[in-house]
Formats: C-alpha cells, structure tokens, sequence
C-alpha cells in the first residue's frame, strides 16, 4: 500500500507544472490523526427503512478538510451537517472545478460495518483530482476519515439487504476569481445518506435506447474520471429516451458503434455461440472513455473465480450494437445489466436500435438473467459479510 501510494503521488507531482511542484514538497500531508470532532447537539433517529428515498436524506456529521498550495491539507473537522459558504467567484462556480465519489458502507450480519473496496474509489479519486489540477492526498488517510464519520453516525446506518449508507466525497476547488487557472484553495468534503434497495420490489429490468446522436465520452477526454462536469450534458439525451419511452442510454462510440456505458453505470452482456456452445460475459475494455467503475472490476473479478471456464469465458473487448442486434437475431444473446454502486447490478430487457426493440432474455416471470442474479447475490453475500473475499471489506465500526 505505501509503495502504491507514493506510486500515484510522484507520478501525479510529475505531471504538475515546475512552479506547482517546487511548492508541493512542503506542504503538509492529509493527517487522520489530527481529526477534530465537533458533535451534533440534536442528533436524529434512523428513518424507517421504507421512507429512506436515494440521496435525499443526510447523516448528522460531515467530513471538511480545506487545502492550500505551500500549506497543504489543514485539519480535518468531523462536525454537524451544514450549508457550506462559498464566494461567488469561486472556481467551482464556473470552470467546474469539482470531482466526487460513491462508496457504500454495509451493516454486517455479525453486527459491524464496513466499507466495500473504499481503496478502489480512493485510488480512482486521485486520479480525478489530479486531471483537473486538484490536489492529491493520501488514499489511506482519507479512508481513515470516513471510517470515523461513519462511527459518528453509525445508528442511522439502515440493516437489511438492499440498505445501506451511500457515501459522498468530493473535492472542489475554491479559489476566489474570474481568471481560469490553477485552483490554489480547494475543499474536501464528505457527506452520507441512508439508502434502501434500488429496486423496492426485487428487480426492475430496463428499456434501454441505443444512444448515438449524442456521445458520452470520447477518447483523449475525462469520460473514465468521477468530474461533476460528466454528468449535467447526459441528462437531455435521458429526457428524449424517455419521451420514447426508454429509462436509459445505451451510449455507443464512433463509427463502429461499440457498445460503451449504460446512463452512469458500466454494462455488460451475455453470449452464447450456438455453434461451440461456449458462453461470453463481456464488458468495454478500459481505454479511457469508460468509467473505470469498483462494480465493474469485482463482477470481472468473480466471474472469473466462480464460473466454469469450460463453459464460458470472460472478456473485455469491444462490441457493437450492431453484433448485439445480429447475435439476438441468431438467439445468441443471453443476458445484459448494469453496473454501478447504487444498484449494484441492474438488469435490462429491451433495447431500442434503428426503430426495432431488441429483446433480451429473462428467466420466466422474473426481471432478470440467471447469472445477473447469480452474480448479485456473490456481491450482497461479500457485501453484507456473509461471505469473505480478500481485501474487499474495510471494518469501519463495531455495533456490539
Ligand atoms: C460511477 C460510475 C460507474 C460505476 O462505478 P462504480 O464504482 O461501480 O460505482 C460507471 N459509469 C459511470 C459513468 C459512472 O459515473
């Protein structure tokens, strides 16, 4: 872990212009130790698990570290949830200065909580920050932080499969002027929501339309970066899927339409070659227009321990609409879903490309695939302590 650290943090000071990283040597390191915490006075009562809507309810406490270039990372202050106070000028306001997160916190079978992979969004946070000229910090030590934001609030972390405390950090910078440049002041912080299952009622398979009037990413971009600035311009290209009648965009790439991204979240479909029999779980390769998303990498990661590789395989390769429309035709498409932190895996069961609904097969009378719901439950029994995998769950609290 040390050596990984300074990994990313020299080649992250490389990548600064001379005059930043003459000044970057004597600043002072992000210090968990120093954490000063200041309690809420009024603090809440967990809502009832089905009253809990995503995002929208807040924990008591909030994480606030400030940064200087030539001082570096000041004390971090774990306090009651508020409003923050910017400058209207502030950098954030209107070059976009801003980067984030979403990690989960699970509350065990055997009474404790933790995190899931929180050095995986740690490790991709700097890389973020890094991209926009916001500064770096210690993966570890910010871990440390959360863990102990999340002790102060631990009765409203919600128990049961599906709930959980989504966790929000972001970064942003806060120099005060007109002029685009470096940001030299930037603020961290964290914030949490109690959330319940994406799916009230179990799975919930989606329409999809196959997007490629408008593009998500591109190369040489930030579309594999967690920057706010990805976000706003998806939402017009959802309203007009929906006008006809699609949750979400299937977003394709280039002249070849490869398949990319489903709304936020990566995706993934199931083949089977009826001449071989041999079965396909694929994903877009990572090069540099997908987010590079924890979900992504642990269903990869299990597939890969837990299917029988005598009957499928696992690939990251590129695939277009066009082989997804030719292979359902010839009855090779399997299944489909998302992936992401806050549905964790979200099957789909229609996608709309060239006037023609695609149809994805479920299991009968069921919203999903048999391996989308296979590998769901691998990630909920890891998740929720059920099940072990090496270095996947971080211990943040102990309720007992
Ligand atoms: C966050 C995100 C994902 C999923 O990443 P996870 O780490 O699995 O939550 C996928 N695609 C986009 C565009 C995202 O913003």
């Amino acid at each position: 872990m040390m050596l990984h650290r300074q990994a990313i943090s020299s080649r992250m000071t490389r990548m600064l212009p001379s005059f930043v990283r003459s000044m970057a040597t004597t600043e002072t390191p992000l210090d968990a130790s120093k954490v000063k915490i200041i309690k809420t006075n009024t603090p809440s009562k967990a809502q009832p698990n089905d009253q809990l809507v995503f995002g929208k309810t807040m924990t008591d406490h909030m994480l606030t570290i400030e940064w200087n270039r030539g001082k570096g990372w000041a004390t971090p202050e774990i306090k009651p949830y508020a409003p923050l106070s910017l400058d209207p000028s502030c950098c954030v306001f209107h070059y976009g200065f801003e980067l984030f997160e979403g990690l989960k916190a699970y509350r065990t079978s055997d009474d404790k909580i933790s995190m899931f992979r929180p050095d995986m969004n740690m490790k991709r946070m700097n890389k973020s920050a890094a991209r926009i000229c916001l500064p770096t910090f210690e993966s570890e030590e910010l871990i440390h932080l959360i863990g102990k934001l999340i002790q102060e609030d631990k009765h409203l972390v919600p128990e049961g499969t599906g709930y959980s405390l989504y966790v929000r950090p972001t970064l942003i910078g806060t120099t005060n002027t007109l002029g685009v440049s470096v940001p030299d002041k930037a603020l961290l912080f964290v914030i949490c929501s109690p959330v319940g299952p994406y799916y009230k009622t179990g799975f919930k398979a989606v329409r999809l339309e196959a997007t490629d009037y408008a593009t998500r990413a591109w190369p040489g971009g930030v579309g594999d970066k967690k920057l706010g600035a990805n976000y706003a311009p998806c939402i017009l290209p959802q309203l007009q899927a929906a006008e006809r009648g699609y949750q979400q965009n299937l977003w394709l790439f280039g002249p070849e339409k490869y398949i990319t991204e489903v709304g936020t979240m990566n995706v993934f479909f199931a083949f089977q070659n009826k001449e071989t029999g041999k079965k396909e779980l694929v994903t877009a390769p990572l090069d540099g227009t997908i987010l590079e998303g924890v979900t992504r990498d642990s269903v990869l990661a299990l597939a890969r321990e837990n299917l029988d590789p005598n009957e499928w395989e696992v690939n990251e390769r590129y695939f277009s609409i066009n082989e997804v429309a030719d292979r359902a035709a010839k009855g090779e498409l399997l299944e489909a879903f998302g992936s992401g932190t806050a549905a964790v895996v979200s099957p789909i069961k229609e996608i709309g490309w060239k006037g023609k609904d695609i149809s994805v097969p479920l299991l009968p009378g069921e919203q999903s695939g048999p391996l989308t719901k296979q590998l769901a439950s691998w990630i909920a029994d890891i998740q929720y302590g059920r099940n072990k995998h090496d270095n996947w769950s971080q211990i943040v609290a102990e309720l007992k």
